[in-house]
């Protein structure tokens, strides 16, 4: 099977020319944001430009689309308001990722910000319960593994376990989106085959290596451990040539969607990293 790899495109000018964008880069998968990832309100998307996109998407082929969620969404938070806005917008970003046929919505648990480990799980659960029944039939709600920088939750497979298992979701619904980036910094050492191995072992053993989804493939701009959470260019950071090579051979990675989000700089863009890449991959 010819692996898939695309990247995070925009939305500018309108989804349906996500697909160009994405061909462009040489990608047959990939991710969007379906409003700016830093404000709460969302632009129109009306029945008409929807319907063009199903279309086209449809006759395209490829995916998946994720939609990677708004970034100010925090379902950890120990603020009322804030933990409304949250779930009210991720409830509307599911809802528009099926309106748009798209496949899965990626959304980072949250921050518990002071309340603690315990206390942010229990509000995650609560959130998840909250938007369970908006979650689109043919949608997962993906929850992505982070850095673990400052309060953020969900660092490792234990934490991510806990949100899914204690919530009223089940697989049918969600499911797991692993960043390779924020599992180096939050201390897998992913970058050497043994290490590697024992990340894989550790979410399948706890949530079931065919419950995720997709893979955010990026490289970190910081070492193992440093919870630090900056992407870098494909085989130009800390997890490197040699590690990235054996991470995107492996074939329990290699099945998966592989979506990228490295930089885009004057060197380089995502088109020059899906090259990489497509280099690293054996044939
Ligand atoms: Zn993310
Ligand atoms: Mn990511
Ligand atoms: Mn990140």
């Amino acid at each position: 099977m010819e692996p898939k790899i695309g990247a995070h495109v925009s939305i500018s000018g309108g989804f349906v020319k996500v697909l160009d964008r994405e061909e462009k880069l040489g990608g047959n998968c990939g991710q969007v944001f379906v409003h700016s990832p830093r404000v709460w309100s969302f632009g129109d998307l009306t029945d008409e430009e929807a319907e063009e996109f199903r279309k086209e998407y449809k006759n395209r082929g490829w995916g998946p689309i994720l939609v990677h969620s708004n970034y100010l969404i925090n379902l950890a938070t120990p603020k009322p308001d804030l933990f409304k806005k949250s779930v009210e917008t991720l409830k509307e970003e599911l809802k528009r990722a099926g309106k748009l046929d798209m496949e899965y919505v990626v959304f980072h648990p949250g921050s518990h910000t002071g309340s603690g480990v315990e206390k942010g799980i229990q509000s995650i659960v609560q959130g998840l319960n909250m938007v369970k029944d908006t979650i689109p039939e043919d949608t997962k709600l993906l929850l992505e593994n982070t850095a673990g920088k400052g309060t953020s939750l969900g660092k490792d497979a234990e934490q991510l376990e806990k949100m899914i298992e204690q919530s009223e979701l089940t697989f049918e619904e969600t499911g797991i989106c692993l960043d390779t980036c924020h599992a180096f910094s939050a201390g897998y050492n992913i970058h050497n085959k043994e290490g590697l191995n024992k990340f894989i072992d550790d979410f399948d053993s706890r949530v079931g290596w065919e419950n995720v989804k997709a893979i955010h493939l990026n490289d970190s701009k910081h070492p193992q451990g440093s919870e630090k959470d900056e992407h870098e260019h494909i085989g130009e950071g800390e997890i490197g040539e040699k590690g990235m090579k054996q991470i995107v051979n492996h074939p329990k990675i290699k099945e998966k969607p592989l979506v990228l989000e490295t930089p885009v700089d004057k060197e380089k863009g995502y088109k020059e990293n899906i090259e990489e890449v497509k280099k690293l991959l054996d044939r």
